[in-house]
């Protein structure tokens, strides 16, 4: 079947996320049809699996201007501007309602598995880019179908790839093997099934962001509990502990961002939590009683823990793009102009300069990564960074470049300054490789008498050997 008129085509968003969402409302204000294809069966699919999470931004920061208009004559009101939403929250009170409004042009159970260019795979040239968009679908029910684009918007998140426990960016060895005691989400400890997995029990918790403080957290609280006594976390670190670990606090622009790092560094403080930095995991075992012990790089093995908790970021899934020519750098997987702007390696303070079509824009014309997958591997990505991206690429598909230009967004910073890469850097390299002279991991209690605090500090902050 020939590929029908590229402008009679609708644009192809993939995912009824937060963004994919607002992109479709964006395009509806420029006057152009949407279709958006959701792998899950509701709006916001992803963002339910953490409902039990509530956001550190308000909804004032969370909800899509053009997404307003549309919902206004449905009688929707934002709830109040300074409250913070729960995930669950924003997907029912928020995402939902949009889809609702967008009606048939949000289709459910529709995993995109490819996107080309009509009839030519990426090697061919040919009047390549009068081709429209060809885009496969998998249904829930089986069916397989395509269908054309003029344009396509790849919103579909990062969610379900999450990165594993090993220290070098692959899985640990082990790591599959011990997948009934590991979860790579922050638990909703409100569960009765998973508040019994945790309470009373060694839970080792991996990684360095928000998810990673949020879990420190629960597991604090948890074990302030009577049914929780005894609960007790393994924070592990790959770096040393500085004061850029715990955050951005008080100087976070963004108050309950800035708090979740202190509630982690409470739970520490307080005892229900030890940190191990330079701790790289290149192992799981599993000692007689089934229970799993984390063996680092350097072979130094952490007494046994019941469960493991890794949030060490999440990465994007590229597959089903392979037929397109995207320029991504090759640290981050994200957009090549827009990766000098993100990139953990150089910046600090969590500033992301206002971006939009143009940073967004790839070799292949018409295709646009958007939302927390624009960001690739790197953290710190925000809704409204998301916004503002959709809002520009809609105004360019139009053809409306000066709106599409006039990128205008203003990020609360972090208040974590330094760039010396992801903050969980491989510093402490092996002694034996002539690498760093770092002092061997060590159980940290901060607040503790100062000589143990004092070492921890003492960790290479900067280049090796304090460089
Ligand atoms: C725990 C947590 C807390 C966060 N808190 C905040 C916060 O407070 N403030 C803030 O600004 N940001 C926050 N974020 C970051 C970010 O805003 C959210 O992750 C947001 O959900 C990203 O929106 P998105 O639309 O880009 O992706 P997602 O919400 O991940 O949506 C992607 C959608 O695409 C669908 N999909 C995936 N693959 C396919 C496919 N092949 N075909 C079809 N559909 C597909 C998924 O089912 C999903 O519904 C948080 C993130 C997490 C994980």
């Amino acid at each position: 079947m020939n590929a029908p008129a590229t402008t009679e085509l609708p644009v192809v968003v993939i995912g009824a996320g937060p963004a994919g969402l607002a992109a479709a409302a964006h395009l509806i204000d420029q006057g152009i049809q949407p279709l958006v294809l959701e792998a899950g069966q509701t709006a916001g699919a992803a963002v339910r699996e953490w409902s039990h999470v509530r956001l550190f931004s308000t909804w004032g920061e969370v909800v899509d201007p053009a997404a307003e208009k549309l919902l206004a004559p449905t009688g929707w009101t934002r709830p109040a501007p300074a409250t913070y939403p729960s995930g669950g929250d924003w997907a029912d009170l928020y995402l939902q309602p949009l889809a609702d409004v967008l009606d048939n042009r949000v289709r459910y159970g529709a995993r995109v598995t490819g996107v080309s260019r009509a009839g030519r795979d990426r090697i061919v040239d040919a009047d390549r880019e009068q081709q429209p968009f060809v885009v496969h679908i998998a249904h829930a029910d089986g069916r397989e179908e395509r269908v054309f684009a003029r344009a396509v918007i790849d919103a579909s998140g990062t969610w379900a790839t999450p990165g594993p426990a090993g220290g070098s960016g692959l899985p640990a060895l082990g790591e599959k093997a011990a997948a009934d005691r590991i979860a790579y989400r922050v638990p909703d400890l409100k569960d009765p099934a998973v508040r019994a997995r945790y309470a009373g029990k060694r839970t080792a918790v991996i990684g360095s962001g928000a998810s990673a403080f949020t879990a420190l957290a629960y597991l604090a609280d948890l074990a302030k509990t009577d049914d929780g006594a005894g609960t007790k976390g393994v924070w592990i670190l790959r770096r040393g502990i500085s004061g850029s670990t715990f955050g951005g606090g008080e100087a976070d622009q963004l108050p309950a961002r800035g708090a979740l790092g202190l509630a982690a560094k409470a739970a520490v403080d307080e005892g229900y939590a030890d940190a191990v930095t330079g701790f790289r995991t290149d192992a799981i075992e599993r000692d007689s009683e089934g229970r799993l012990v984390l063996v680092a790089e350097d072979g130094r093995r952490l007494e046994p823990v019941d469960e493991m908790i890794v949030l060490t970021g999440f990465r994007p899934d590229l597959s089903f793009l392979d037929e397109l020519r995207l320029g991504l750098d090759e640290r981050l997987q994200a957009p090549v102009a827009l990766a000098p702007l993100i990139d953990p390696n150089q910046h600090s303070c969590g500033t992301v300069y206002p971006h939009g079509h143009r940073e967004l824009s790839h070799p292949e014309q018409g295709v646009y990564l958007v939302g927390m997958k624009s960001y690739g591997r790197a953290p710190t990505f925000l809704a409204m960074t998301g916004y503002e991206q959709v809002r520009s690429i809609a105004a360019a598909i139009a053809g409306d470049l000066d709106s599409a230009d006039r990128v205008e967004l203003t990020l609360p910073e972090t208040g974590v300054c330094g760039g010396a890469g992801l903050f969980d850097a491989p510093e402490a390299a092996q002694e034996g490789d002539g690498g760093c002279c770092a002092p061997a991991p060590q159980l940290v209690q901060l607040g503790a008498p100062a000589t143990v605090g004092a070492a921890a500090e003492e960790a290479p902050a900067g280049g090796c050997c304090g460089s």
